[in-house]
């Protein structure tokens, strides 16, 4: 199962902690900008569609 520490966009706390933020480069018609949201390490990506392998 892949899960969101394995993700490009998977930004871990310094301490090593279980949690980490999600950053994803937003490009709309207009400007592109970066949306960061809470995420756990071990949750499963297999349903985000956003997911890009990278670690
Ligand atoms: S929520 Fe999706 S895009 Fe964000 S870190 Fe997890 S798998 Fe990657």
């Amino acid at each position: 199962m892949a899960t969101c520490k394995e993700c490009k966009c998977f930004f871990g706390q310094e301490d090593g902690s279980e949690k980490g933020d999600c950053v994803q480069r937003v490009v709309d018609p207009r400007q592109a900008y970066y949306k960061a949201k809470p995420v756990e390490a071990d949750q499963d990506a297999s349903s985000c569609s956003s997911f890009q392998r990278g670690k």
